[in-house]
């Protein structure tokens, strides 16, 4: 999506350890007019797959994903991160190692939110190593729910993440990828 990749160039700072901050337009201040472009996007991408759920992980997925959201006309599901391992019966949770924090965090959705009848699509912002978006499908699968795809805003290819789930059967869309970047620039996959 080049608004989105022009938005990268301009704004996005890449810092030490391979992390990309986007916190001028996605991750802290939203410019909404992307974001609801973002949205009607995925929705594009997904039109017709017959979606009835889209599923994302606390904090930072949840805007591009409500976004989402509005525009395919399916409600929003967060799942939900807690430190405590203490989980009880009424909710499906997976263990996700952050990226962001080198944490592990138990995952939760509750049982209620989330059934065998769902098509879900699953966003987040970032697919990087893949932990949280693997995290989300375990989710997915212990709901018995079908798993439709997955739409990330941005995808860091050099991690190998994304292309290794394709190859295993995930449709994933990313609206920018990433195929490079270091302090000098980004390079994107064309
Ligand atoms: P993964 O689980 O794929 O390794 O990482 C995905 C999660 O880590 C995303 O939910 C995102 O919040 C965070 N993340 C990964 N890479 C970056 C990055 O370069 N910048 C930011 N802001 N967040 C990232």
């Amino acid at each position: 999506m080049k608004q989105l990749e022009d938005k990268i160039l301009r704004e996005g700072v890449v810092l030490p350890g391979d992390i990309l901050k986007v916190g001028s337009f996605l991750n802290q201040n939203i410019d909404t007019t992307l974001l609801a472009d973002m949205g009607s996007e995925i929705a594009r991408l997904f039109d017709g797959q017959g979606v009835t759920k889209i599923v994302t992980i606390e904090a930072s997925g949840i805007a591009i994903a409500a976004a989402a959201g509005i525009a395919m006309g399916v409600p929003v599901l967060f799942a939900k991160k807690h430190k405590s391992s203490n989980v009880d019966g009424s909710v499906y949770s997976t263990v996700v190692h952050s990226f962001t924090h080198n944490e592990d965090y138990n995952v939760v959705v509750s049982r209620d939110y989330l059934s065998a009848d769902d098509h879900v699509l699953l966003v987040d912002d970032f697919l990087a190593n893949g932990k949280a978006l693997e995290g989300l499908i375990d989710l997915v699968d212990q709901a018995g729910a079908t798993l439709t795809g997955v739409a990330i805003a941005i995808e860091k290819c050099f991690t190998g993440a994304g292309d290794r789930m394709r190859g295993q059967g995930v449709r994933i869309e990313s609206l920018a990828a990433i195929e490079a970047m270091s302090e000098d620039g980004i390079v994107f996959r064309s």
